[in-house]
């Protein structure tokens, strides 16, 4: 059975209070509580994770895990 770490959750006070300085690396927008958000592998040179909106970002089934969508489309080829 796999583990489910990949689902996405919803932004609480606590991300709200780590995350909100720098917000969204995709949209470069602030979360909001009640956001949708996904821990995200991205063209990213200081974290190979970070926190982005669901929206903007694609699951890849065959690494189990989610990316930016531009960057994975560029890791496509596409
Ligand atoms: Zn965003």
């Amino acid at each position: 059975m796999q583990q489910k770490t990949d689902t996405p959750f919803l932004v609480d006070l606590d991300i709200l209070n780590t995350h909100n300085e720098k917000g969204c690396k995709a949209c470069n927008r602030k979360f909001s509580l009640g956001d949708t958000v996904v821990m995200a592998y991205g063209p990213w040179p200081d974290e190979p994770v970070k926190l982005i909106h669901e929206q903007e970002a694609v699951f890849d089934d065959n690494t189990g895990a989610w990316y930016e969508k531009a960057y994975f489309m560029k890791r496509q080829g596409t």
